[in-house]
């Protein structure tokens, strides 16, 4: 399986406080979760081991696959995080819960 593009970076925050963060390509609500996924190209032998979220009919080694579904009543808020050397990101989360981060 090989990653078509970098993926972004998501901060999910819980409802209890909980920091999440998943690398992927986007995400979609999919009745009571939230699914992210990455846009890769991979074997039919691979994709009948993984979650496929979209496939793409005139290439079909290419499609998207789930990296991590996350029930929407145990978030509160997600967003992009900032990409870079130090990873810091505006929600403040660099600082990470426990560690005297300003939640
Ligand atoms: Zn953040």
């Amino acid at each position: 399986m090989n990653l078509l593009d970098p993926p972004s970076r998501w901060h999910v925050r819980l409802a209890g406080g909980g920091l999440v963060e998943v690398w992927a390509d986007g995400y979609a609500i999919d009745g009571d979760s939230y699914v992210f996924d990455v846009l890769v190209t991979a074997t039919p032998e691979y994709q009948a081991k993984v979650e496929i979220t979209a496939r793409t009919p005139t290439a079909p080694e290419r499609v998207c696959v789930a990296v991590a579904r996350i029930p929407t009543s145990a978030v509160e808020e997600l967003h992009t995080a900032g990409i870079g050397p130090d990873l810091d990101c505006a929600c403040g989360s660099e600082e990470g819960p426990g560690r005297g981060g300003v939640l």
